[in-house]
């Protein structure tokens, strides 16, 4: 293992141990939740109807400063994309206004952009749920001990289960990332939630025959839904998942 690897394992330790949050999942489990970032077009037209053709439905952490614009993601979602998410019971979460990374400005500005981002979901939704998803996964202790409290919860990139302790300030979270070829991996995942009863989530971002890097294909998504329905395991938002616990949003 590199001396990088060893520290980045390290620095990780240190952000899942420190300054949580938690809450018992108790018996709740399993759970999976599909969740997608930013968000592009197709994680709505593709993405959604493969949840929706198993009666499941998604979170989707939106950064209202990426609508209209196009990125190697492809085109990025529409207002009547959200219209429509919104229509069919998808959940709208937030995931900062301009997407930016803890890491690159201070701790007031990224709490004012996180601040916005929330305001915005919250206008288009007609409510908050309060989620949040950190942009590109980074995260600092000091944004993690200061934004949590103000944030129902907060989803980071780091892998792992959540449970039987959930950890409302970093929620773990797994890459649902390529083509079929990562099938077996998926359905790992999803068995070994199953054993533990705990709860699993998913991330992507474009959902299209020929994703980019941070997406997934239609066909592996599928595969993933109808696995993990299959398996017995509850397929949630975010929020649902949280109201199971009985918590409510952080307005
Ligand atoms: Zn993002």
């Amino acid at each position: 293992m590199s001396f990088r690897s060893v520290l980045s394992a390290a620095r990780r330790t240190v952000l899942c141990s420190l300054y949580r949050r938690a809450v018992p999942l108790v018996n709740r489990g399993p759970i999976v939740s599909f969740t997608f970032d930013d968000f592009p077009r197709t994680a709505c037209s593709a993405g959604a109807a493969v949840l929706e053709h198993f009666g499941a439905r998604g979170t989707y952490y939106t950064a209202f400063g990426l609508m209209n614009t196009s990125s190697e993601l492809g085109e990025l979602f529409h207002s009547e994309d959200l219209d429509a998410l919104l229509e069919k019971g998808h959940e709208l979460a937030s995931h900062t206004f301009s997407h930016v990374s803890c890491r690159s400005i201070s701790l007031a500005g990224f709490r004012s952009d996180v601040e916005k981002g929330k305001k915005a979901t919250g206008s288009v939704a007609g409510s908050n749920s309060g989620n949040f998803a950190y942009p590109f996964g980074d995260i600092t202790l000091q944004a993690k001990r200061t934004l949590g409290p103000c944030l129902t919860s907060s989803r980071s990139a780091i892998p792992g289960f959540n449970g039987p302790e959930i950890d409302l300030n970093l929620l773990r979270a797994n890459h649902l990332y390529g083509d079929t070829d990562q099938s077996r991996h998926i359905e790992n995942l999803i068995l070994q939630n199953l054993t533990q009863k705990s709860w699993l989530i998913f991330y992507t971002h474009d959902v299209r025959p020929s994703p980019s890097e941070y997406g997934c294909t239609p066909a592996l998504l599928e595969f993933a839904v109808s696995f993990a329905a299959r398996s017995g395991s509850r397929i949630l938002t975010v929020q649902k998942a949280l109201a199971e616990v009985g918590l409510e949003p952080h307005q």
